[in-house]
């Protein structure tokens, strides 16, 4: 089928945030997007009010940090408490991170998902289809061709990827097969969201309670907003948990003062990992991928870096020759990091589910001692290096977050990923011969780069290298000799997944 046959080079199927930011991406980069949604309007129900310093750089490369600010504060303490007010573990949050943004950030997500909405509704090459529900599709060798049914009646779409951000119950994952991995972590818990009143007393750090008579989480939302989440008991029925009176019951030993309820559900916490994430022409992203219990707080946020993982290699392949099998080092990549993601929720649900007396005494004892030796109270919470991938598999650096230095001009911050925009950079302390289509390759001495010039050098000393190539997602392609690096960029995108050092 000619070029022209298609109604957009990607179809994005379920606008949620992982979705939309994929739309945003992939237009921002040049790509037409059809973007589909079955429901008319945001989620209303109460889910994410985490996201990480990561997401916030990804928020920044789409223009929209400063909006989604409007709907966020800055990431507080976070402690585990026994019952009776015992610190367990006090997580503080970092004071500078890699990626120039504050830690991390309580939100939102009808707030965020809004400004996602409008970001794609200033976008010209990406087209939005409220109320369309993909009923079915069927790839061939140069697309896919789906079938929708909404307000326009029963419609056909054509492109060349389609790609299933379409949540829990994806159809797209269904249609890709394969099925799933299961943690066997299941547990019911009650999520209340709550609105400050006037003489409200919300607490200023997010809180996990111990308690094995109802463990509970007690978090910041956005601003003006608190969260609170209860574990149901062993025979608590879902439907009377809800009953306004229960809540407020449920609320009473926080002495939180007036509250409006704004919002109320039962969710069933899991973790779970999609065995296939791409057929063909048919990839998933976010919840259709995995689903992790909230305790970390890094369901959306792995959904919104699988997004960011994507994007550039969707349009490598479709606009810079790239050769298409650079779409199987996706789920390569991105699934450690979400495994990671998922057994430290659990490791930390494990924690905090517990209900048996007993054992959740020795687990305080435990726990009190292991703080009181000052040993590592977690896992990290730092994600591994990819060690597989689109990148020089070895290679100093390699597969890690590329820090984005910042400062100070004048009464702004300049950002690195501002001052060099999108796409693959090769930063060297000399000049290359090689060149890369689309590679921007400036040296240290630079105009641009005279800013950061001190922390960039830093990172080239600490891993010992002349250059570092970092690709459109901001991750570590490698580090090494400049001339090599691109050569090594050249060859991995036309034959992904044999590159040696
Ligand atoms: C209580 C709770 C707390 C959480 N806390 C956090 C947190 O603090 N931090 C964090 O990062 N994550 C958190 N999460 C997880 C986070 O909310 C999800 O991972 C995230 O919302 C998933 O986004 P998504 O875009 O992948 O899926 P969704 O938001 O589910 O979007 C999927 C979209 O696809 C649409 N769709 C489905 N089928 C079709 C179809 N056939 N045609 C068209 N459209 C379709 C749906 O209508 C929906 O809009 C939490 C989740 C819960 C439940």
């Amino acid at each position: 089928m000619a070029a022209r046959d298609f109604d957009a080079d990607v179809l994005v199927v379920g606008l949620g945030p992982v979705g939309a930011v994929l739309t945003a991406l992939l237009a921002q980069r040049g790509l037409t997007v059809v973007g589909i949604e079955k429901d008319m309007a945001v989620h209303p129900l109460p889910r994410a009010v985490h996201f990480d310093h990561e997401i916030m750089r990804l928020f920044q490369q789409l223009g929209i940090a400063e909006q989604v600010g409007r709907h966020a504060r800055d990431l507080p303490d976070y402690e585990f408490r026994t019952a009776d007010g015992k610190v367990l573990v006090n997580l503080a949050p970092p004071r500078q991170t890699q990626s120039g943004w504050g830690a991390g950030y309580m939100f939102h997500q009808p707030g965020l998902e809004g400004v996602l909405r409008e970001r794609l509704a200033s976008t010209a090459l990406a087209e939005v289809r409220l109320g369309a529900r993909l009923d079915g599709f069927a790839q061939d060798a140069d697309g896919v061709t789906a079938e929708t049914s909404g307000p326009d009646g029963v419609r056909t779409i054509r492109a060349r990827y389609i790609v299933g951000c379409d949540g829990a119950w994806s159809p797209v994952r269904e249609a890709i097969g394969g099925g799933v991995f299961d943690y066997q972590f299941d547990e019911p818990w009650l999520v209340v969201d709550v609105k400050a009143a006037e003489g409200s007393r919300l607490p200023h750090i997010n809180i996990q309670l111990c308690d094995p008579a109802r463990p509970t989480t007690c978090v910041l939302s956005g601003p003006g907003r608190h969260r609170w989440e209860f574990m149901l008991l062993p025979g608590e029925a879902p439907e009377a948990m809800l009953d306004d009176a229960v809540v407020r019951d449920l609320l009473g030993p926080w002495d939180c003062g007036p509250v409006e309820i704004e919002r109320k559900a039962v969710y069933r916490f899991h973790g779970l990992v999609a065995n296939r994430w791409r057929d063909g022409r048919a990839l998933i992203a976010g919840d259709a991928a995995h689903q992790t219990p909230p305790f970390a707080g890094q369901g959306m946020c792995a959904g919104l870096r699988d997004a960011a993982n994507l994007a550039w290699k969707i349009e490598a392949v479709i606009k810079g020759g790239a050769h298409d099998n650079l779409l199987n080092t996706y789920q390569t990549e991105r699934e450690p990091h979400v495994r990671s993601a998922i057994e430290l929720a659990i490791g930390m649900g494990r924690v905090v589910c517990m209900l048996d007396p007993e054992a959740a005494a020795q687990r305080n004892a435990d726990m009190l001692a292991a703080r009181a030796s000052g040993a590592p109270p977690l896992p990290p919470l730092q994600a591994p290096a990819f060690a597989d991938g689109c990148i020089v598999s070895g290679a100093p650096g390699a597969g890690s977050v590329f820090p984005q230095p910042s400062t100070d001009e004048g009464c702004r911050r300049l950002r690195l990923d501002d001052v060099l925009g999108e796409g693959a950079w090769l930063l060297s302390r000399k000049a290359v011969t090689e060149t890369a289509t689309g590679l921007l390759a400036p040296t240290l001495d630079d105009d641009r780069l005279v800013p950061f010039r001190t922390p960039l050098l830093a990172w080239l000393d600490r891993f010992g290298v002349d250059a570092v190539l970092v690709r459109p997602d901001r991750y570590v392609f490698g580090g090494g000799d400049p001339d090599q690096l691109v050569r090594a960029w050249t060859h991995s995108l036309a034959h992904p997944f044999s590159v040696e050092r």
